[in-house]
C-alpha cells in the first residue's frame, strides 16, 4: 500500500497487536538484565493508543497519528523507554510534517528522525546494548535501500531486517546505558529488550506496507 495515513494507522494497530503478543517475551528479556517491566510498559502504552485513533479527524495526516502515539506513549509507558519512544514518534511526526503520502526519502527521513530523537534524549551510542542497536542499522539499511532505488515498502523491509539482526547482535554486548549497565559482564548473553521491541515495531511497519 502507499504510505499514507491509513498505513500509519495500520502500523499502529499492528504494533499494538505484536507488542501484546510479545508482552511476556519482552518481560522475560527485561527480567534477565533489567526490572522485568518492558513488556508491560509497552503493552500499556500501545493499548492506550488504540481507542484514541477513533478520535482522529477524517483528514488526519500521518504526522497527526504519529503525534498522538508520541503523547500517549510519553504519558503511559513510563520507565526509560516511554520518553525515548515518545521522542522517537514526535521527531518522526516532525520529519513528515504536512505530507499526505510518504515516498522513499520521506520514510527514510522518518526513521532517521526517530533514531536521532532517541539519541538526543538518551545519549546512547551504537554498541551500548540499547534500542539504538536496532534503530541505527535500520536507518543505515533504509539509506542504502533508498540509494539503490528500492520502493518505500522495500525500504521498510530492509530496515526491519536490519533491526532484527541488530537486536540479535545485542546479545554478546555489555550494556553501557540504562538499568542493564549496572550488571557489567552479567548482561552478556542476553538480548536487550528495547532493541527487541524496536525490531517488532519496525517489522510491523514493513508488514503493513506490503511489498
Ligand atoms: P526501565 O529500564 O526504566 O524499566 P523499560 O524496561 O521500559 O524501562 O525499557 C528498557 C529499555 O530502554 C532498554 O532495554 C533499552 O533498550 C532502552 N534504554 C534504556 N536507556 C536508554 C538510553 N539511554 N538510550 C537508548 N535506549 C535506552
Ligand atoms: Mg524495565
Ligand atoms: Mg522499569
Amino acid at each position: 500500500m502507499s504510505l499514507n495515513t491509513d498505513w500509519v494507522l495500520n502500523w499502529v494497530r499492528a504494533s499494538a497487536a505484536v507488542i501484546a503478543e510479545n508482552r511476556v517475551e519482552l518481560i522475560r528479556l527485561d527480567r534477565e538484565i533489567g526490572d522485568g517491566d518492558h513488556g508491560e510498559n509497552m503493552d500499556r502504552g500501545f493499548s492506550a493508543v488504540l481507542p484514541k485513533l477513533d478520535d482522529l479527524a477524517d483528514d488526519a495526516l500521518p504526522a497527526d497519528v504519529l503525534k498522538l502515539v508520541a503523547t500517549t506513549l510519553i504519558s503511559t509507558v513510563g520507565g526509560a523507554s516511554g520518553p525515548l519512544y515518545g521522542t522517537a514518534y514526535l521527531k518522526a511526526a516532525g520529519a513528515v510534517a504536512d505530507l499526505g503520502e510518504l515516498d522513499g526519502a520521506a520514510v527514510t527521513g522518518l526513521l532517521r528522525a526517530a533514531r536521532d530523537g532517541i539519541v538526543l534524549r538518551g545519549k546512547a551510542e551504537t554498541g551500548d546494548k540499547t534500542m539504538i542497536d536496532a534503530w541505527s542499522p535500520a536507518v543505515d539499511a533504509a539509506d542504502a535501500a533508498l540509494a539503490g532505488g528500492s520502493s518505500p515498502a522495500q525500504i521498510l523491509q530492509a530496515a526491519a531486517d536490519a533491526a532484527a539482526a541488530g537486536a540479535e547482535a545485542t546479545e554478546p554486548l555489555v550494556a553501557r546505558k540504562g538499568r542493564a549497565s549496572y550488571l557489567g559482564e552479567r548482561a552478556i548473553g542476553h538480548r536487550d529488550p528495547g532493541a527487541q521491541s524496536t525490531s517488532l515495531l519496525l517489522r510491523a511497519a514493513a508488514d503493513v506496507a506490503g511489498t
